[in-house]
């Protein structure tokens, strides 16, 4: 690691290890949903702020208004839903740009949940942070209210291809978000990368591992650009006018090249695009593959709560007008054959693989019955493998995974 001082640095984030006890236990998701510009790629319920206040839907004070709704939205979960007092193992800020609010509203929100829920004092709390909205004390704010943990959305180091996925900040600023965040104190940073991104060459996919790599963050996220139904991007490429997309077999290069080098460097691929040093994988996501509960707040935010599935309204003028009960639809997961497929598609994301004998103690099912013929079939195929009652993906399935799970809807 290039930094020095670490005790010293290491405040925020000095509890290290995922404990295998806080498995099943509630997590919180805060959805915020404002950005300064809306990314050409982005299908994430997320909106241009200044848009929004230029439309009508937001004010100037668009940040307490949120605020007050979502402790609103709170408060009425926790009556509906039976909460209060439950213990919390993670809370995760997403957005959208959290780190766009104040620091003293991301406070508010943390300081409401410790008065509703048992906050554990090892808890992992991550607000994302995207470069431009990002800086020294902004940080040293948010380490103070009790966030240990930061994400920042780099995505590329290259100015070119940052302009390409229409991002507003530049490699340095992104250089210099990372370094203002180990300044404040936070010692389990994670970094966002994509790769795959328009004319794109593997050489400039190395460029950037290696640049992510040369801030020692402690977790990366290393995603291939997918075109999302409902982007700008999609209605280029369904017009014929996105270029440069790099072919099947160079972003195939790049996946390899992306593993080879992030395990060279001691990285573990925990799941498909994800990766920790030891002992800094992400509880809050970890809990989410393993389908675990979770509480989500914000305007389209999901909850899994029991056997409920229930989501927001995902505009945030809609969403803050009906704040004390802002459900837009909900499902009760009854059915087993429903929730073996989730439990599937979902752990199987996970290098470990899923337990089928845990899988079939949540579910209540058995998943040999219902998916018996199927995994034989992927196994024929060599994209899954067994053993000691374990199921995982193989490296050929790795590469194929959205085919391979998509079988388990
Ligand atoms: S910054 Fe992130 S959430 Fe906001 S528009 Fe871009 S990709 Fe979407």
């Amino acid at each position: 690691m290039p930094h020095t001082k670490k005790d010293a640095r290491m405040r925020h984030g000095a509890e290290p290890e995922e404990k295998t006890e806080s498995v099943r236990a509630l997590s919180i998701y805060v959805h915020i949903p404002f950005c300064l510009a809306k990314c050409g790629y982005c299908d994430f319920n997320s909106y241009a702020v200044e848009g929004l206040i230029a439309l009508g839907r937001a004010g100037e004070d668009w940040a307490p208004r949120y605020v007050d709704a979502l402790l609103r939205e709170l408060e009425g979960r926790c009556r509906a839903l039976g909460l209060e007092g439950r213990p919390v193992e993670t809370v995760f800020f997403g957005g959208g740009t959290p780190s766009l609010m104040p620091p003293e509203e991301n406070a508010r929100i943390l300081e409401a949940l410790r008065g509703r829920f048992r906050l554990a004092p090892g808890a992992e709390v991550t607000v994302e942070a995207n470069p431009g909205a990002a800086d020294a004390a902004r940080f040293a704010a948010l380490g103070g209210a009790g966030v240990n943990r930061i994400s920042i959305g780099v995505q590329s180091f290259d100015d070119e291809a940052l302009r390409r996925l229409d991002r507003v900040h530049t490699g340095e600023e992104a250089r210099a978000a990372f370094r203002a965040a180990r300044e404040a104190g936070f010692g389990n940073i994670s970094l966002d990368l994509m790769f795959g991104i328009p004319f794109q060459t593997a050489e400039a996919a190395r460029a950037d591992i290696e640049s992510a790599l040369a801030l020692g963050p402690e977790h990366l996220s290393a995603y291939e650009l997918t075109i999302e139904p409902g982007t700008a991007f999609h209605a280029l490429h369904s017009r014929g006018e996105l270029r440069g997309l790099p072919d099947e077999e160079t972003a195939l290069a790049m996946w390899r090249l992306r593993d080879r080098l992030l395990a060279r460097a001691g990285y573990e691929r925990y799941e498909i695009s994800n990766f920790a040093r030891p002992g800094r994988r992400c509880r809050h996501n970890l809990n989410y593959w393993r389908r675990g509960e979770y509480l989500g707040l914000g305007a389209g935010a999901h909850s899994f709560i029991g056997r409920k599935r229930l989501w927001n309204h995902a505009r945030p003028d809609a969403y803050q007008a009906r704040a004390d009960n802002p459900t837009a639809g909900e499902e009760i997961i009854e059915d087993a054959a429903k929730a073996l497929g989730e439990a599937l598609m979902l752990g199987l994301r996970l290098k470990e693989g899923v337990s089928l004998g845990e899988v079939a103690r949540a579910c209540g099912a058995d998943p040999e019955e219902r998916f018996g013929p199927l995994f034989e079939e992927l196994r024929g195929g060599g994209l899954l493998e067994r053993g000691n009652g374990t199921l995982r993906l193989t490296p050929r399935g790795t590469l194929l995974a959205n085919q391979v799970l998509a079988r388990f809807m």
